[in-house]
């Protein structure tokens, strides 16, 4: 008997279907498949829709193109270069649609009907494909053949390697099909502030304040503003750079100099140039330019202009002391304070930053109510861009609230957070740079276009890692890109107080981040050293956002054993003030232990202090006062489990300048919660041991346990040393230590075992030949 085309198509597709249903569900993912109207134009045969099992959150969409057959075509032959991988025939037109057109991710599977098996593979992330349809229409073939590898089997095993490539492959297209997008050549109108009337400083503010409430404006969207922009094609950024050659806007610029910590007008340029009544205007857009990562102007207009250094301009005397900018250095007391506080006439951007603050804080429902009263204010406002932020954070928010929020009123909440979308705001909008703006947020282009920028360069760093070639070039201009990069998602998230940092996306990009810049800290190369200092950004959103497990296997990964700081005194300062404003906040750390989200982000930054501590370059006096806080901190926060979470063993395996206090001080925090067989006891025990002279008299063991935090007399030692053995194996490996141990002990232990016999004691006592 032979199985009709139909018969195999319906075949396959059914066990194609149960399989994708299992591996999903016990991912605790939901795949609901729908059946495509566009099958034979395109060669597709299912969308599938995924979902979020616990939340219904809708995750991604994908496509799919599925053939069974009941022999396999596996390639055979060891000089053939896809030997082992199954040969799949594909339509040339439909190849270059899933690559060019789709917008999605697509996948296509071959079912091997006799054993029942699915292999997958994700064209879109083939990087020879493109080459080869190339080649292929060249000769004038219609068809395209691919490979699959007999490893990609669609299965539980193989299941978090099948999403992976999932979501790669989603940004990939994305990508791809917001450049094209974004390249269509439309102009703003602007053409209110091009009056001459109007001062250049004025233009410039008013320019930005059409974006209210966002404090970070995409580069594409930068470089279409009148005034920043002159003739088209001819404003444009590079890195942190930008090109223009709009002259009056370049005058203004070329025309400023900080002095004494003011802006003034250098002394030539005083006859055609006054900034007298525009000062705080002036101080507004010099902030707006280094928040939005603007360094440099370039002339790119008629003639030679010199290149203008804005950020000879800037103010780093930052001395906001807002809620968020207090939560930013860890007072989380204060900021909870300054919420307490808040004014019944305050704007709505202000509003807008306090509810961030609660949600920062992980007060859902008081984030809740602000967003929902600046959407009310800003509802009749045409276009308003503070009014779509809130709308994105209030459906972020949404899946918080259902994982973290369990009040009476949840269920009331949910459901007036369901009733909010941006179907409306789609049909009102009017102006293109609002669209573009809108978009931008909306479809979470600022962290997908990031994540794409980053993974590519973090391949290209990969590959030179593994050459371990050295163009100091390459390296200095990598390292500056990929800075740049993260920068700017990093601001753009934070300054325009988008709830993001919860999400998988950041964290990702977050390590993706540090990894490249562990692997570039990493290659060896005697020529340059420019880029072998870590700046304090990198370790601030290490602190705060990096997963510390994931981060230390990164540091193992590229056996980074200390990290040089760019500025060692601006670290230092920073996490003193974090450590500080940490013990301040202890008792509000304390109230809030039934507050989730806020707890766990509270001890993930404790635990990524340890690893920081752990490497980074310091002057001992220093790195000791950090680590005197750090101690403090956990003494206070007293809470067991945290403890035993600490990796304090990091800290004394790649630190020889711990001091003698601090040493003890964690010992004795260690004793106090028993937790004598760990790593971080022995660790910190061998430590200890190393930093003390034993020629001197007064090694008497009560002496060292009495130093340690267990107070303990020659009376009480063996009885300790009997029910608590673990604790002493440290000692019994120095024989000047077992000396003295087993003179204590001795009498008291042989006694003991005539009374009443233990084997397991008596094992472990011969064993130390006691
Ligand atoms: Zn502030």
């Amino acid at each position: 008997m032979k199985y009709t085309n139909t018969e195999l198509e319906e075949k396959a597709n059914s066990l194609l279907n149960n399989v994708l249903l299992e591996v999903f569900a016990q991912n605790n993912k939901i795949i609901g498949k729908h059946p495509s109207k566009l099958s034979h134009e395109i060669g597709i045969d299912y969308f599938y829709e995924i979902r979020d099992r616990t939340t219904g959150e809708s995750l991604n969409v994908v496509f799919n193109q599925n053939k069974g057959t009941e022999k396999i075509n596996i390639i055979k032959g060891k000089s053939y270069p896809e030997a082992g991988n199954i040969s799949f025939q594909l339509k040339l037109r439909h190849a270059k649609y899933f690559l060019n057109e789709l917008n999605k991710p697509i996948f296509f599977t071959v079912c091997d009907l006799k054993l029942m098996k699915v292999y997958w593979y994700w064209i879109q992330l083939d990087n020879s494909i493109k080459e080869r349809i190339e080649a292929q229409l060249k000769t004038n073939k219609r068809t395209l053949q691919i490979f699959i590898p007999i490893t990609n089997e669609l299965n539980l095993k193989n299941f978090d390697k099948f999403y992976m490539e999932l979501e790669k492959s989603d940004r990939i297209q994305t990508h791809k099909f917001l450049k094209s997008k974004l390249s269509s050549d439309e102009e703003y109108d602007f053409k209110d502030l091009e009056n001459p009337e109007i001062n250049i400083i004025d233009k410039i503010l008013k320019s930005i304040k059409k974006f209210d409430g966002l404090t970070i404006i995409p580069k594409h969207v930068i470089s279409r503003m009148y005034p920043f922009k002159g003739t088209k094609n001819k404003t444009y950024f590079y890195n942190e750079t930008l090109y223009t050659d709009n002259s009056e806007f370049y005058d203004l610029f070329e025309a400023l100099e900080r002095k004494n910590n003011t802006i003034t007008v250098k002394k030539e340029f005083r006859d055609n140039i006054s900034i007298s009544n525009f000062e705080n205007e002036l101080k507004e857009i010099i902030d707006f330019l280094k928040s939005n990562l603007i360094q440099h102007f370039k002339w790119n207009g008629k003639g030679y202009k010199d290149r203008i250094c804005i950020h000879a301009l800037y103010d780093y005397s930052n001395t906001c002391d807002c809620e968020r900018c207090n939560y930013n250095k860890l007072n989380f007391k204060y900021a909870t304070d300054l919420l307490k506080n808040r004014k019944q006439n305050d704007t709505s951007i202000i509003k807008f930053r306090q509810a961030y603050t609660y949600y920062l804080l992980g007060d859902l429902k008081n984030a809740y109510l602000l967003y929902k009263e600046v959407i009310h204010e800003t509802k009749n406002k045409d276009n308003s861009i503070l009014n779509i932020l809130c709308k994105y954070n209030l459906i972020n928010l949404k899946n918080l609230i259902k994982n973290h929020y369990f009040e009476s009123d949840r269920h009331q909440i949910l459901i007036e957070l369901k009733k909010i979308n941006f179907v409306y705001d789609e049909i009102l909008i009017e102006h293109n740079y609002y669209k573009h703006v809108f978009d931008w947020i909306k479809e979470n282009q600022f962290i997908n276009n990031s994540i794409w920028e980053i993974d590519r360069q973090f391949t290209e760093i990969q590959n030179h890692h593994r050459k371990d070639k050295n163009g100091g070039y390459f390296r200095g201009q990598q390292a500056n890109n990929l800075k740049f990069e993260f920068l700017r998602v990093s601001f753009f998230i934070e300054y325009n107080l988008i709830i993001y940092d919860v999400f998988n996306e950041f964290q990702i990009l977050v390590h993706k981040s540090l990894e490249s810049m562990f692997a570039l800290y990493n290659i060896y190369n005697p020529d340059s050293t420019k880029y072998d200092k870590f700046e304090f950004t990198f370790l601030y959103n290490w602190l705060m956002h990096g997963d510390s497990t994931k981060v230390n296997r990164l540091l193992l990964k590229y056996d980074i054993n200390q990290i040089e700081l760019n500025d060692e005194l601006l670290v230092f300062n920073r996490f003193n003030d974090n450590l500080d404003n940490l013990i301040l906040s202890i008792k509000r750390i304390n109230e809030n232990k039934e507050n989730y989200l806020f707890r766990d982000k509270v001890k993930n930054i404790i635990q990524n202090f340890a690893y920081i501590l752990s490497r980074i370059k310091m002057r001992k006096t220093k790195l000791n006062l950090l680590l005197k806080k750090y101690i403090s901190l956990i003494v206070l926060l007293k809470d067991d489990y945290l403890v035993s979470l600490i990796k304090f063993e990091t800290l004394f395996h790649y630190r020889s300048d711990i001091n003698l206090t601090n040493t003890k001080n964690i010992l004795k925090l260690l004793s106090e919660y028993e937790l004598f067989d760990t790593h971080s006891y022995n660790k910190g025990f061998d430590y200890y041991l190393s930093i003390q002279n034993f020629e001197k008299k007064d090694n008497r063991l009560v002496n060292i346990f009495s130093k340690i935090g267990t107070s303990l007399n020659e009376e009480t030692i063996e009885n300790d040393f009997f029910s608590n053995f673990s604790k002493y194996q440290n000692v019994l490996e120095v024989p000047e230590l077992k000396e003295e141990i087993i003179k204590v002990v001795k009498k008291a232990a042989i006694k003991r075992l005539e009374d009443n016999f233990d084997s397991k004691y008596y094992y472990r006592l011969s064993i130390y030949d006691i």
